[in-house]
């Protein structure tokens, strides 16, 4: 066993949206962070990529707004949605030095925040994999254990351990995190990225039993998601998304039809919401580890962003002494929960696919009245005050 002499303020388990985030966060706060992830730098993951605003607008105050832009990623100025024989289109109105929304490969936004998390000063390991949590005699968590690619067994001690390791969270599991709250439903998605679609933004489409979107995206392509309740999207496949989409906009069919399809496509067979305990001695959960909602909802990015900012604002207030780590923890689950729920609840609805025709265009309501709810608290953010908790830590 290779014991880390480091002791670090903080070990980050899972480095994309939610952990390289609150890593940067964090080192820029002056503390020192590690931040390990089983996988490569760079991976692609399970996962369409459309983010909302309040994302937009928090990579644009952290300074990586450029990089995702530099990238060849297209702005996105108009969200369509389509139900029963309704269109409605939405301009993206400019406002906190935002104009446009983005939906990044996987590929440019994770390693954007990792890279950014290493030049904050946080230290970055590919090819760990965290296996359990040491306690102290009290109870507290105090360790992250696990091992490298050859099998080295490795321990790094900590005073908190951060689980962003993502929806089957190993962090969570060791220390034991409630389910405080479950969804009912869960819907099935499969997806892929066709060349030479025309597209105009963000576009929507819902029929009774089935959704779909297109959702454009780096080197030209456009991301086509098809979903439905698991039964109905099966295996997934090509043919799957061709029938779907077919279902839910002809017009939107059409268009595929006319562009280059992918070779192969990928699919999420489904998995209901639920919102875990967020934190306890020596432990927080962050990002889809905490909080998973049906990926109808398209917000999976952009809360584990806005939940990154929360924890490491927790974190920092802590180890500044301003606050217990007691009251500050409880902060931060009161604030992620109060956001999350309605939310959950939103993509719950939709996701269970029993609505009509003439009844989505309410849910979708619910959804972004949510969504306006987790702006305003973005919007609202001060800069985290960084600088002298390196002396005072
Ligand atoms: C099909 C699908 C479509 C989606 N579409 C959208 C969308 O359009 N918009 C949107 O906002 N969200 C979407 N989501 C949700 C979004 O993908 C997630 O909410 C988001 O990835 C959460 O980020 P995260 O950092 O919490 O976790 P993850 O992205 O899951 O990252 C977790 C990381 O932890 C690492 N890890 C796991 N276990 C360990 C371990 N034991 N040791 C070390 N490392 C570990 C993994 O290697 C991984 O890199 C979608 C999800 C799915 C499945």
């Amino acid at each position: 066993m290779s014991r880390s002499f480091v002791r670090y303020d903080a070990v980050i388990v899972g480095a994309r949206a939610a952990g390289a985030a609150t890593a940067m966060l964090l080192g820029r706060a002056g503390l020192r962070v590690l931040l390990l992830d089983r996988g490569q730098y760079g991976a692609d993951t399970l996962s369409t990529h459309a983010l909302m605003r309040s994302g937009v607008l928090q990579l644009h105050r952290w300074g990586l707004l450029d990089s995702i832009v530099d990238a060849g990623t297209p702005p996105i100025r108009r969200t369509t949605f389509r139900y029963a024989d309704e269109e409605v289109s939405v301009m993206i109105k400019a406002g906190h030095g935002i104009d446009a929304l983005y939906a990044p490969r996987r590929t440019v936004l994770d390693p954007v925040l990792v890279d950014a998390a290493a030049a904050a000063g946080a230290h970055v390991r590919y090819g760990v994999t965290a296996t359990d949590v040491r306690r102290d005699a009290g109870g507290r968590v105090v360790a992250v254990e696990g091992h490298d690619d050859t099998g080295r067994a490795l321990s790094f001690n900590t005073d908190i351990v951060i689980g962003a390791d993502g929806l089957r969270s190993t962090v969570a599991a060791r220390v034991g995190a409630a389910i405080e709250h479950r969804a009912r439903s869960a819907s099935a998605v499969v997806y892929g990225y066709w060349s030479d679609v025309e597209t105009d933004g963000y576009e929507w489409a819902y029929r009774s039993g089935v959704a779909a979107g297109l959702i454009p995206t780096n080197d030209g392509l456009t991301c086509v998601f098809a979903g439905g309740p698991p039964w109905r999207v099966g295996r997934g496949g090509r043919r799957v998304i061709d029938d779907i989409v077919h279902s839910a906009s002809p017009a939107i069919a059409e268009r595929l039809a006319a562009g280059r399809p992918p070779a192969g496509v990928r699919s999420f067979p489904g998995q209901p919401g639920f919102l875990r305990r967020a934190a306890g001695p020596g432990w927080a959960l962050v990002g889809d580890a905490g909080s998973w909602k049906d990926p109808i909802s398209t917000r999976g990015i952009a809360d584990a962003l806005r939940d990154a900012e929360l924890l490491a604002r927790a974190v920092v207030a802590a180890a500044s002494g301003e606050v217990s780590e007691r009251e500050a923890m409880s902060d931060y689950q009161f604030v992620r929960d109060r956001l999350t729920l309605p939310l959950l609840e939103a993509a719950d609805a939709i996701s269970a696919y029993d609505w009509g025709d003439d009844e989505i265009n309410v849910l979708l309501r619910d959804l972004s009245s949510s969504m306006a709810a987790d702006l305003e608290v973005v919007v609202g953010f001060d800069p985290i005050d960084v600088g002298p908790l390196r002396e005072a830590v």
